[in-house]
């Protein structure tokens, strides 16, 4: 019999950088009284975060869902935009506050990425950009939906969320479509608390990025668009700026609880994980696990409520599908008979606990709950 644990377990804990690394950047901030507005910190975080990454050009943001509508913004998207309704619900809402109709596309059965097969039948007049999502940092069929949008004449905003670090045969995915967001929110792999990036190609679309994520000032006198305060503060950059030299041991030790999880769960008839791809280094935002009622035996809300019981919390993302919302369920392209593969996986997936710090025994009476039922 399996103890109860006395304390509970999250999906996730936040990795937070050692205290006496970050007090010495705070006295520099509290000497120079510079809290934000480009600061030296928030310009060393850009260039050493863009070098970490691989990427050539990166603006680094208060939070991800700015960030988002932000790159919506940059690029003049309007009108129709297909998206996956697999992802958290910031991706969609970053359309709904640019007036843009979100048009949701069924999502693969394999990774849960937006299927391209089915991009095409869902382009109009109106659609002018595909937002996909590398849902648990598992990178899209970038090459298939760039075919797609360069055929169409649309853009490619990522949603990175998850895939911080993600890289495809040492490239990162980040320098794939035309623009690409990350989050640094505290559940992430990479936090600053909160905080979020655009990352693009070139040097004119990183000013204009810059200028809208400042009220759209270009300088001193000149407001060049409606823009808004997304900015990055001081303290955060700087908070960032340790986190970047301690993040590799929290992707290794994310990647070592995952591997544990392969271990344990492997031969369990009815509970299905996702694999590492060749070729790919991963996140390890997430750990998803499926659960197929009929040949697991109870339902997936039977589980999550048994794990429950023994004080772990994991959670169901992402279910309910986006387009399930209120906001969104009145959209033709909702329809549950239109989403066939997004409604079945956001029926059967559990998030497990996944984090730098998560016990190792822990992993393993979780793993004994899941074997046994
Ligand atoms: C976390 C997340 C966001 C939002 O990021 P915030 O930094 O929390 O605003 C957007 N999209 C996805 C897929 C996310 O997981």
């Amino acid at each position: 019999m399996t103890k109860k644990l006395n304390r509970p377990i999250y999906v996730t804990q936040p990795a937070l950088p050692p205290l006496e690394e970050f007090a010495d950047y705070l006295r520099q901030i509290w000497d120079s009284k510079i809290l934000t507005n480009n600061g030296p910190f928030h310009q060393q975080f850009e260039e050493e975060l863009a070098e970490y990454l691989g990427v050539k050009y990166l603006s680094v943001f208060s939070n991800g869902t700015l960030a988002l509508v932000t790159a919506l913004q940059a690029l003049r998207i309007t009108g129709e935009v297909i998206t996956t309704p697999f992802s958290f619900v910031a991706t969609t809402h970053s359309l709904w506050w640019n007036n843009i109709k979100p048009v949701f596309v069924d999502i693969e059965p394999e990774y849960f990425n937006l299927d391209p097969e089915k991009i095409e039948s869902a382009i109009t007049p109106q659609t002018t950009a595909i937002m996909p999502v590398h849902v648990y940092g598992n990178p899209c069929n970038v090459d298939k939906i760039q075919r797609i949008a360069d055929t169409y004449g649309l853009k490619v905003i990522y949603d990175a969320a998850h895939a911080f670090g993600v890289t495809v045969n040492g490239n990162s995915i980040l320098n794939y479509g035309d623009l690409s967001i990350l989050s640094f929110h505290a559940t992430k792999t990479f936090n600053t608390i909160e905080g979020g990036a655009i990352i693009c190609h070139d040097k004119k679309t990183k000013q204009r990025i810059d200028f809208l994520k400042n009220f759209g000032f270009a300088d001193e006198v000149t407001v060049v668009a409606p823009g808004i305060n997304a900015k990055m503060n001081e303290l955060q950059a700087a908070y960032g700026l340790v986190q970047l030299k301690h993040v590799d041991e929290y992707i290794d030790k994310r990647k070592s609880i995952a591997g544990i999880y392969r271990n344990m769960l492997n031969n369990v008839n009815g509970l299905r994980m996702l694999n590492d791809i060749p070729g790919v280094r991963h996140s390890y935002t997430y750990f998803p696990v499926l659960f197929e009622e009929k040949s697991y035996g109870v339902t997936r809300d039977e589980v999550y409520e048994m794990l429950r019981r023994n004080n772990i919390n994991g959670r169901r993302y992402f279910y309910p599908l986006i387009s399930q919302f209120p906001t969104y369920r009145g959209l033709a392209s909702a329809k549950p008979e239109n989403l066939s593969i997004g409604s079945l996986i956001a029926n059967q997936v559990i998030c497990l606990p996944i984090y730098p710090d998560l016990e190792e025994k822990y992993v393993i009476q979780l793993c004994k709950l899941l074997t046994k039922k």
